[in-house]
């Protein structure tokens, strides 16, 4: 199957990734996204583009260009303690006959602004301001409502509306909800030092501080904090409570917090959730991407670049068959397994960090995830 019309609900990394693969694959490709333009749903600290995110992202013609205005690393990361005191390093995986490196880092509105870019540049229509409101399934189509009254049919519609999708509740019921996993990020832009050519890990006593290159001269540090859901702290408030959380770090997170984090720092706090929904991610015409079925916490760096490869893998697998319904199936046959490894080690990590998982290892098993996403999708 190469023709039709595909409606993807949800303009996000994973919306316009799959966008531009069906597309490329000969489909015409509408997507529709609730915030009112491309920068409006994107909030500005970096994200980490491991090797099979460029992967992936090579294949719809965006990799290059990310990794232009990003900072392609050389090695995947080392981990310090809270002291400095260097403890292991973790050089990432090669691609067999890929000269990718094994990590990009950019910022996440540069990387929706090259998704954007090469969406239309393709043919892949854009409207912004648009929010469902219900989806009707027809015997070989789906008709869709907006808020203002508008309906339009399609052939097939893809749920990439990420972690709170209301696209969800029509494929799998509206019970199924991600759960907080009882940390969350703190986030902020820094000037990139030199030593912050990989990703640096730093393990304190309450939780892990680290750095990720974004640019050649632009980092960010990430900490991630044990803290109850409902803990509401002023924006205000967050780079004092940060400098708080980081109080006991020597080294470069010593360094940075006394240098970089003052009270005007522009300090990002998201709560870190984890949902891996049972197979299948479709109901007849309607099939699921990215977060919708599984939220994945920021400990390995994967959400977005499970979220790219859905969208390859969902193309591919609509052009190798004539019967929807046979296509939803393998995608999901093809996805399930590898996204449920970055969950639960996602949230294994989460658990250790929590010192709720004594004897873990931590290296052993961000390597482990690291060469099975070097393996072929
Ligand atoms: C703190 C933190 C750090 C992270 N860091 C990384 C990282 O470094 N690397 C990485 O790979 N992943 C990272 N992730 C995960 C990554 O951000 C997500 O996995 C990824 O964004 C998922 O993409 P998505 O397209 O499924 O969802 P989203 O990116 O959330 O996109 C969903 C889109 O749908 C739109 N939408 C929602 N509802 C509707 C509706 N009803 N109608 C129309 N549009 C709608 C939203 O506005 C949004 O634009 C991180 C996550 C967190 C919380």
């Amino acid at each position: 199957m190469t023709t039709g019309t595909v409606l993807v609900i949800g303009g996000g990394i994973g919306g316009l990734s799959t966008a531009i693969a069906l597309r490329n694959a000969g489909f015409t490709v509408t997507v529709v996204e609730k915030h009112a333009d491309v920068h409006s749903s994107v909030y500005g600290v970096g994200i980490i583009q491991p090797i099979n995110a460029l992967r992936a992202l090579e294949t719809i013609g965006c990799a290059e260009a990310c990794m232009a205005v990003g900072y392609p690393a050389t090695a995947w990361g080392s981990m310090y303690d809270a002291e400095g005191n260097f403890l292991f390093a973790m050089p990432g995986t090669q691609i067999e006959d890929s000269d990718l490196p094994p990590l990009n880092g950019l910022t996440r509105p540069q990387l929706h602004e090259i998704l954007t870019n090469r969406a239309r540049q393709v043919g892949v229509a854009i409207r912004y301001s648009a929010v469902f409101t219900d989806l009707d399934q027809g015997g070989d189509d789906v008709t869709v409502t907006y808020s203002d009254g508008a309906t339009e049919t399609c052939d097939i519609v893809v749920g990439a509306d990420g972690v709170r999708s209301q696209v969800r509740s029509h494929v799998l019921g509206a019970e199924l909800q991600p759960r907080y996993i009882g940390q969350s990020a703190f986030r902020v832009n820094i000037p990139r030092l030199p030593e912050i050519d990989r990703i640096i890990l730093q393990e304190g006593p309450d939780g892990m501080a680290g750095f990720v290159p974004i640019g050649p001269d632009l980092a960010y540090l990430f900490y991630n904090a044990q803290m109850e859901r409902s803990e509401r702290i002023p924006d205000a408030d967050l780079p004092r409570v940060l400098r708080e959380h980081l109080s006991s770090f020597e080294g470069l997170t010593g360094r940075v917090r006394d240098e970089f984090i003052t009270d005007d720092s522009v300090v990002v706090l998201r709560p870190e959730e984890a949902l891996i929904a049972d197979a299948p991610w479709h109901r007849g015409r309607i099939v699921l991407i990215g977060d919708a079925v599984h939220a994945i916490t920021p400990h390995l760096g994967q959400g977005a670049a499970q979220a790219i490869e859905d969208g390859v893998v969902l193309a591919e697998c609509l052009v190798k068959h004539s019967d929807v319904e046979a296509a939803f199936t393998e995608f999901t046959d093809r996805r399930f397994e590898r996204c449920k490894l970055i969950v639960d080690t996602s949230l294994a990590i989460g658990e250790w960090e929590m010192g709720r998982l004594p004897g873990f290892d931590n290296v052993a098993a961000t390597n482990h995830v690291l060469a099975v996403m070097a393996q072929p999708i």
